[in-house]
């Protein structure tokens, strides 16, 4: 199902607190990441907080094996699977950097669901220092954005995401994210598409007082089992469409959902096994 594109936000998003605390706090240098946090970028200060670890000799592999233990609701996990089983091109832009999420989503083995992972560089270095670059290099010139920190401008990333969608047949995006810069990604989006800000936190807030600013349709969730329900709900409809060569515009595809739930419910078990299975929300 190539025809839906989910553009995932990674931290408080996927997983339910942000990489970069979580490190700088179970490894135990908050005071020190507070004490530099007004004097440098966020991207920046995460690359001087991986020198300041690599000094106190924690290695890459103790820096990997605290990211595994970040919370990921497990609705989460489920809800990513069903989306890339359904067909559904996945995606991730995330100002965490790519060993972060490279190794959480491994970790749960998920990382071969996504096509692409827009996120800061990162490296180890000869010494086995963990380097984090940002997304812009922001010191030759600047991405021009205010709303979002000098490093990553995530407006910018979805316009060459949509840029990059093959031209034939149309693309509907689904864009979930909890951030100031996610909202930035939202005011990209297109009607037909749709945008999960996650509730009560700035994403949300600022889509409350700029509706008027969003062509896609707005789906708030809470939690990772809101998530899960939600976001396979928008897919079902464009999976039935496809499989069963349906057209439907976007107002018909929750009643067709519906439709279709109510008649394979109907199935005897023994013919539903035989007939190809729908994704189950
Ligand atoms: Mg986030
Ligand atoms: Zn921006």
């Amino acid at each position: 199902m190539a025809g839906v594109v989910v553009v995932f936000d990674f931290d408080k998003t996927i997983l339910d607190c942000d990489s970069d605390n979580w490190v700088v706090d179970e490894l135990g240098i908050s005071e020190l990441f507070t004490q530099f946090l007004p004097t440098l970028p966020w991207n920046s200060l995460m690359d001087r907080m991986m020198m300041e670890l690599h000094s106190r000799g924690k290695t890459i592999k103790d820096i990997a094996e605290c990211l595994k233990h970040a919370p990921l609701n497990p609705r989460i996990i489920s809800a990513i699977k069903s989306a890339h089983a359904s067909g559904c091109d996945l995606r991730i832009l995330s100002d965490a950097n790519a060993f972060f999420i490279d190794t959480i989503l491994k970790h749960h083995g998920l990382i071969e669901c996504f096509t692409e992972i827009n996120t800061n560089p990162s490296f180890i270095d000869e010494e086995g220092w963990l380097r984090i670059l940002p997304y812009h290099d922001f010191s030759s010139h600047s991405h021009g954005c205010s709303s979002c920190p000098p490093n990553l401008c995530k407006g910018l990333v979805m316009e060459r995401i949509r840029a990059s969608l093959p031209a034939e047949g149309k693309k509907n995006i689904i864009y979930l994210g909890d951030g100031t810069a996610d909202f930035c990604a939202g005011l990209k989006l297109e009607e037909g598409d749709f945008l999960m800000p996650r509730k009560n936190y700035p994403i949300w807030e600022i889509t409350c007082t700029n509706r008027s600013l969003i062509k896609a349709k707005v789906h708030e969730w809470n939690d990772g089992e809101d998530l899960e329900t939600i976001l396979l709900d928008l897919i079902n409809p464009f999976f039935i469409e496809e499989k069963y060569n349906v057209r439907s515009s976007t107002t018909d595809r929750m009643v067709l959902a519906v439709e279709c739930k109510f008649l394979t419910s109907s199935i005897p078990a023994h013919e539903a096994s035989s007939n190809s299975t729908l994704p189950v929300p």
